[in-house]
């Protein structure tokens, strides 16, 4: 269906409806004259400007409306979609995907999609009250899908944030932080694209491949930049427990976290900071990691007490388009570099 199609028959009862009305409805009825009036306009724009598209996407109207909720679910449906989709990116640059609270404007791009991509595991815990109000019939994928996620907290709780993590009993929702997680999410995002669009399939698998090759390179760029930190020193202490599958895949351990868990909604207890300053203070740790996404007053404290340093990183969004973290490669290179300088002596 193009909007040709159905532009011809709106505008020829609206021009009718026009000339016979009394003139009490007339100014009621010119609103609908000049709605449908743009929508000829549009579509004729769209078809004027067909021969300069790929053959693939005869109309332009004709892309794939997709919603992306994070940005960095963005950035990696863009790589694979890149010009034959209509991207939206819900939350912006900053926002903490834990706690974002959609607006009404988010809802109507929802409706109107054809698919959205989520990061899944809970990360959007907004998501299922949103979806529920959007109504549409949009395919909605969660990007993780597949990836065995790290469960509860054995991983990286420390004694005095033990209880605490064991409570929440959740998910480790921030999968992308292994490049390697981010290749599974690259397969669901080009099946997702090509089901719904077949006629470019073949571009999606293009994209897929090229942006795989790059992830592939950033493993191994890691993997080499990992190497100059003493093993002794791979311990990561962060605002929340944002980078347990870099730490995996990478051999670092979390060692605590500001706000013990997955999500940066909860509070630690008094007792907590006072566990992971001791914590910080016999492991000899020297930095906290803290993300852009959250207010960092309460791992200031835990800094100011312990002497250990900020050091700033991006966790649940990249940065703004003209900042050093603006695509998801970007913010793995920032990122790795950070905990290079920070731990490497
Ligand atoms: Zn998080």
């Amino acid at each position: 269906m193009t909007a040709r199609t159905t532009a011809a028959p709106s505008v020829s009862n609206p021009i009718r409806a026009f000339r016979r009305a009394p003139a009490s409805r007339k100014r009621r009825v010119a609103g609908l004259l000049l709605v449908a009036l743009l929508t000829l306009a549009i579509s004729a724009c769209a078809s004027s400007s067909a021969p300069a598209s790929s053959q693939s996407t005869p109309v332009a109207g004709n892309r794939l409306k997709v919603v992306a909720t994070t940005t960095i679910v963005g950035d990696v449906v863009r790589n694979i979609g890149g010009d034959a989709i209509d991207l939206t990116v819900m939350l912006p640059a900053g926002a903490d995907p834990h706690g974002f609270e959609p607006a009404p404007t988010d809802i109507a791009s929802v409706n109107r999609a054809n698919a959205v991509f989520i990061n899944g595991l809970q990360l959007e815990s907004f998501l299922t009250a949103m979806v529920e109000n959007a109504g549409g019939d949009a395919k909605i994928v969660a990007v993780s899908d597949g990836i065995t996620p790290i469960e509860g907290t054995e991983e990286h709780a420390d004694e005095a944030n033990h209880d605490e993590q064991e409570a929440h009993g959740s998910s480790d929702p921030h999968t992308w932080t292994d490049p390697n997680n981010v290749i599974v999410w690259v397969d669901n995002i080009e099946r997702t694209l090509s089901e719904l669009d077949p006629a470019d399939a073949g571009t999606f698998a293009a994209n897929a491949a090229a942006y795989k090759a790059e992830l592939q390179a950033l493993d191994k760029w890691i993997r080499e930049e990992v190497a100059t930190i003493p093993e002794a020193n791979r311990k990561l202490v962060t605002d929340h427990a944002v980078f347990g599958y870099f730490a995996n895949r990478y051999g670092f351990q979390q060692t605590g976290a500001v706000i013990p868990g997955y999500s940066t909604l909860s509070e630690p207890s008094a007792q907590e900071i006072a566990g992971l300053e001791d914590t910080l203070r016999s492991l000899a740790v020297n930095a906290i990691f803290v993300g852009n996404t959250v207010n960092n007053a309460l791992s200031q404290r835990v800094a100011d007490d312990t002497g250990v340093r900020i050091v700033p990183v991006y966790t649940g969004s990249l940065s703004e388009a003209d900042g050093p973290a603006a695509t998801y490669l970007d913010y793995m290179r920032y990122n790795v570099n950070a905990f290079v300088s920070a731990l490497a002596n």
